[in-house]
């Protein structure tokens, strides 16, 4: 993707990634690691609120969440505002992420970092998974797109989502960014597919994310709740009972059509046959 960038804030490379701050002419400050925008200013409120609202309002009361990856603290930010949850587990592999992200970007996690109900830990996400005996009632998935030699492509694998699925309750939902529809379409039916061999209800949706340049695609999976048998009615009584406030691009109108796809991308969807497996992991084209 092409941004005008008219000043770089901060430029590092940790051990796991190259970090950039930018800021750029038409969508603020973003957060960019190795070379892709991950969060801007300007838009980052609609991958956040379409990454965590639709599976936090389909679980009818989750207090136990997870999210793996989420840097910025924003997903985190997002899950906090309903005001059931009691407590948030969040590991980054990357320190650094949430550090310059904190400095550079703090209006992202907008004070969520120091929420007494969070629990931020430092390591990969799937080793950490192995080793927790916790059960969750949502788990966000909030990795970098799977790229070869990034530190993410091994939490899009059938065996990974095994693992997730361990660590649910009998009545858990994950969710996953799933890439570009359009740029990676095939990784984002693979995500789909492989999703479909662990769990018994799986939907894609997408949101339009203007810095990603692209309809971004997401994938929910769940073990009981369906997020398509939710009225408007109902979910608008959880979003106020829960007290969620200040949503911008989330509402009860838009759940549904956010689970609405193009004819073009049901049909990839639909007819994709392979797996993304440990042995044959999926990666987006660089
Ligand atoms: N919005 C983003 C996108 O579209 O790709 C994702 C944002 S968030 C910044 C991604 C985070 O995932 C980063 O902070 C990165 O350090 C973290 N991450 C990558 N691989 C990980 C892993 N194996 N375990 C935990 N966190 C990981």
């Amino acid at each position: 993707m092409i941004h005008k960038v008219e000043r770089y804030i901060y430029s590092g490379r940790s051990r796991f990634q190259e970090i950039d701050v930018v800021e750029t002419r038409d969508y603020g400050i973003c957060l960019v690691l190795d070379g892709k925008v991950q969060s801007s200013t300007a838009d980052e409120f609609i991958y956040h609120e379409a990454l965590v609202h639709p599976a936090m309002v389909t679980h009818p009361s989750p207090e136990c969440i997870l999210v793996i990856g989420g840097g910025e603290g924003a997903t985190v930010r997002e899950a906090l505002k309903h005001r059931v949850v009691k407590r948030v587990f969040m590991v980054d592999v990357d320190e650094e992420v949430v550090r310059v992200s904190e400095e550079f970007m703090p209006q992202l996690s907008a004070g969520a970092f120091k929420d007494r109900r969070l629990n931020l830990i430092f390591g990969d996400g799937r080793a950490y998974l192995e080793k927790s005996g916790e059960k969750y009632d949502v788990v966000m998935i909030d990795v970098t797109d799977p790229i070869r030699g990034g530190p993410s492509y091994m939490l899009y694998t059938k065996q990974f989502y095994e693992i997730v699925r361990g660590h649910l309750r009998d009545d858990g939902i994950m969710v996953t960014q799933a890439t570009s529809t359009f740029y990676s379409r095939k990784s984002y039916a693979l995500i789909f597919n492989t999703l479909r061999k662990v769990f018994p209800i799986v939907r894609a949706y997408s949101a339009w994310v203007p810095s990603y340049n692209s309809l971004w695609g997401f994938v929910l999976a769940s073990l009981k709740h369906d997020p398509l048998s939710l009225s408007e009615e109902e979910i608008r009584n959880r979003l106020t009972w829960r007290n969620v406030v200040d949503i911008k691009f989330y509402s009860p109108e838009y759940h549904e059509a956010l689970f609405k796809l193009p004819t073009y991308l049901k049909k990839a969807l639909e007819e994709e046959k392979e797996v993304a497996t440990d042995e044959n992991p999926t990666f987006m084209p660089a």
